[in-house]
C-alpha cells in the first residue's frame, strides 16, 4: 500500500519503513556507520557517507514527509537547525514577513544571527491576515507562520497566507510545532514548507532533539538537501532511530493528549481562582472557527492566569504541582508546566510580553497522556494553596 493512500495511524507505523534489505529486520535498524563501502569508485547502495545520507534518518524523513502529506523530508540536529536550513536559502536584502507572536529561539535566531548578514526581518500581528499584505515589499521572500501560538494560543489562518504567498510569489513556512502532524497539514493548505521542532510531540518522550523539514516542491527540496549535506546540521542514527519509535504511537498519544487537554481548560475555566483559561476549543476563544476548520482536534497546550495576576500565586502553584513537572519544553507523555515570564519569555522586555498577555500569573501547562483524575487532583490541590 502506498503511504498517500494510508491513513494516519497506519501511516505512522508503516510509511516509508520497508523490512532491512540485508537481513530482514522488521523493525529500522540504526545504521551506527560514517561512511559506506564502494564495489569500485562511485558503484555503491545509495549511501556514501553520513552527513549526506544514512539508512536510519532516511527511513524516518520519509516517514516525517508521509505524515505530513509531502514528498520530501528532511531531519536535522534540532528544530533551530531546521530553522537555520530554511533561512539559508535567503540571500542578503532578501525580507521574511514573520508573526510577532514567535517561538523565542527563532526571534532569537532572526535578529542576532540573520540580521548580520543583510536578511531584514518584519514582526506583525497576523490575527488578521488581511493586514499582513500591506507589509509585502519588492523584498520579501519567506512568509513565517506559526499556530498554534506560544504561550497565548492564538490560532492564524493558514490558507489566507496561502493565498498571500502565491499572489506575491512568497514562500510561507508554518512551524507546525504545537499542533503536531496529527492535528494540522499545514501543506494541505497550501504551505510550501512545513517545520518541525520533532523533540516535541512528534518525538513524545523527552528523550531526543531534532528538527524536521517538510515539502511538495522539488525546486525547494533540492535547495534544502543541498544547505542540510553542506552545512551539516543532521541528526544522528540513534536520535533518528528513537524518533521512529516514538512516531509509532504518535496518533494514540494525540488522542490522550486532546482528551486530557480538554478536561483540563473546561476544568480550569469553571475554578474559582482561574482568571483566563486559553485554549482553541472554547467557543468564545477568538480563533476558534479557523482552528475549527483548520485543526482536527485542539490540543494538550493550554494557557491560563490566576486571579489577582500575582507572580507569587503562580509560584506558589507551579512549586507544589507533583504530577505536572516544572520545566521547558512540551509535547512529551508526562505533564509539564512553565511560568513564560520568567522562564522561555524572560528575554522579551516586561512591557512588551505584557502586550502579547505574557502576564507575571500566566501558566502555560503541556498536558500529558496520565490518567486524567491525578492530572486535575493535582490541580486541585495546587490551586487550593493559594
Ligand atoms: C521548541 C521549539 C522550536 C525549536 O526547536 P528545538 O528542537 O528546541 O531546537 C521551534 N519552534 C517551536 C514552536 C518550538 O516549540
Amino acid at each position: 500500500m502506498e503511504s498517500k493512500d494510508m491513513k494516519f495511524g497506519t501511516k505512522a507505523i508503516h510509511a516509508g519503513l520497508e523490512p532491512d534489505s540485508a537481513t530482514g529486520a522488521v523493525m529500522t535498524p540504526i545504521y551506527q556507520t560514517s561512511t559506506y563501502h564502494q564495489e569500485a569508485p562511485g558503484i555503491h547502495k545509495g549511501f556514501e557517507y553520513s552527513r549526506s545520507g544514512n539508512p536510519t534518518r532516511s527511513a524516518l524523513e520519509q516517514n516525517i514527509a508521509a505524515l505530513e502529506n509531502g514528498k520530501f523530508g528532511f531531519c536535522f540536529g534540532s528544530g533551530m537547525a531546521a530553522i537555520d536550513a530554511v533561512l539559508k536559502m535567503l540571500q542578503p536584502g532578501d525580507e521574511v514577513l514573520s508573526t510577532n507572536d514567535l517561538y523565542g529561539g527563532s526571534y532569537r535566531l532572526f535578529t542576532k544571527i540573520y540580521a548580520q548578514f543583510g536578511i531584514k526581518f518584519t514582526f506583525i500581528s497576523m490575527s488578521e491576515m488581511s493586514e499582513v499584505e500591506k507589509h509585502v515589499t519588492e523584498q520579501t521572500k519567506i512568509l513565517w507562520v506559526e499556530t498554534p501560538t506560544n504561550p497565548m494560543m492564538s490560532i492564524l489562518d493558514i490558507g489566507a497566507a496561502a493565498k498571500i504567498s502565491k499572489k506575491y510569489q512568497l514562500t510561507l513556512v508554518v512551524d507546525n510545532t504545537f499542533a503536531s502532524p496529527y492535528l494540522q497539514n499545514p501543506l494541505d493548505l497550501g504551505a510550501d514548507i512545513v517545520m518541525h521542532s520533532v523533540t516535541k510531540y512528534i518525538g513524545g518522550h523527552s528523550d531526543v532533539v531534532m528538527g524536521a523539514l517538510i515539502t511538495n516542491d522539488e525546486r525547494i527540496a533540492d535547495q534544502l538537501y543541498f544547505i542540510q549535506k553542506s552545512s551539516g546540521a543532521i541528526c544522528g542514527p540513534m536520535d533518528s532511530f528513537l524518533v521512529l519509535r516514538g512516531i509509532k504511537t504518535l496518533h494514540l498519544r494525540m488522542q490522550r493528549h486532546c482528551e486530557n487537554g480538554k478536561a483540563v481548560a473546561y476544568y480550569l475555566k469553571n475554578h474559582p481562582k482561574v482568571d483566563k483559561v486559553y485554549w482553541p476549543g472554547f467557543e468564545d476563544h477568538p480563533g476558534h472557527k479557523i482552528a475549527k476548520a483548520q485543526m482536527s482536534d485542539f490540543g494538550g497546550m493550554i494557557s491560563f492566569t490566576i486571579k489577582g495576576n500575582k507572580k507569587d500565586d503562580a509560584f506558589t502553584f507551579l512549586s507544589n504541582c507533583k504530577v505536572f513537572t516544572l520545566a521547558e519544553s512540551l509535547g512529551g507523555v508526562e505533564s509539564l508546566l512553565c511560568h513564560p515570564a520568567t522562564m522561555t519569555h524572560a528575554a522579551i522586555p516586561k512591557e512588551e510580553r505584557e502586550k502579547i498577555g505574557v502576564v507575571e500569573s500566566l501558566i502555560r501547562m503541556s498536558v500529558g497522556v496520565e490518567d486524567i483524575d491525578d492530572l486535575l487532583s493535582d490541580i486541585e490541590n495546587s490551586l487550593s494553596l493559594i
